[in-house]
């Protein structure tokens, strides 16, 4: 996978499975930057009924929100990468700091997630990001090299390519603050150096390295235009139509 400008959209836990449908058609059918690869991360339940509504040749790809690290069993309630994969949907996302929250997802278990992914021929959005209290003690740099050393690093370099990273400062998520520019900027070098020291400069350079946290139309341009911000990964904005599409065609 070379290094992409790619803008995610993570619906949550929001909309109904109409309001998904005819969410996902106006961004479809709305006036889209070619050169920007769209994703959307919508609920379990709305994969099937938005796929079989976007065109493949829309280059609009789905992502799952999460998934198990097993691929089946008495797991109630949980989602099969497994099936992911036979649904052929191309993204899931690993490691989200809600689901860390929530769900108590470990560093160690995200690593298992991972693999158990991309053995099952999924693409991995891999979440980091650290919370106020660690950015203001200014240890926010090795806070994310441990969240990326303890999971995203077992993996091997030649699957690599099927990994794109989320900076996501937790601070900044649903809260409207969102980092500056030089913020982004300085964490997103420091992981693409992290990736350069692990697997060498040709995966580091061809990485996509995404900004998460209260991206919208109007800030959009000034984060993506940083050198190493390659795109968004959108929440509460991606609900939007055309805040969306304007955070799309920001590159
Ligand atoms: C997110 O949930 O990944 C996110 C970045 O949310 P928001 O854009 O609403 O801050």
């Amino acid at each position: 996978m070379a290094r992409r400008f790619i803008v995610a959209g993570n619906w949550k836990m929001n909309t109904n499975i109409e309001e998904g449908i005819l969410l996902a058609e106006q961004i479809q059918h709305g006036q889209r930057n070619p050169e920007t690869e769209v994703i959307l991360a919508v609920p379990y339940t709305h994969l099937f009924p938005i796929k079989k509504k976007i065109k493949a040749s829309s280059g609009i790809r789905l992502a799952a929100q999460n998934c198990h690290d097993r691929n089946a069993g008495a797991f109630t309630g949980e989602i099969s990468p497994t099936v992911l994969n036979t649904m052929k949907i191309p993204y899931v996302i690993i490691g989200h700091s809600e689901r860390r929250m929530y769900n108590n997802e470990s560093n160690e278990l995200l690593a298992s997630k991972i693999q158990a992914a991309l053995n099952n021929g999924l693409k991995v959005i891999f979440c980091c990001g650290e919370s106020l209290d660690i950015r203001r003690s200014n240890e926010h740099v090795n806070f994310v090299k441990q969240q990326l050393e303890e999971s995203l690093f077992t993996v091997d370099s030649t699957t690599m390519k099927h990994i794109v990273i989320a900076y996501e400062p937790v601070w900044a998520i649903g809260t409207g603050e969102t980092a500056s520019p030089q913020q982004a900027q300085e964490m997103h070098a420091a992981i693409r150096k992290m990736i350069h020291n692990k697997y060498g400069k040709r995966i580091a350079d061809n990485i996509s390295i995404l900004y998460g946290g209260s991206v919208k139309g109007s800030n959009a341009k000034d984060i993506f235009c940083q050198e190493d911000v390659d795109g968004g990964l959108v929440g509460g904005a991606s609900l939007d139509s055309s805040d969306f599409l304007k955070i799309i065609n920001s590159l």
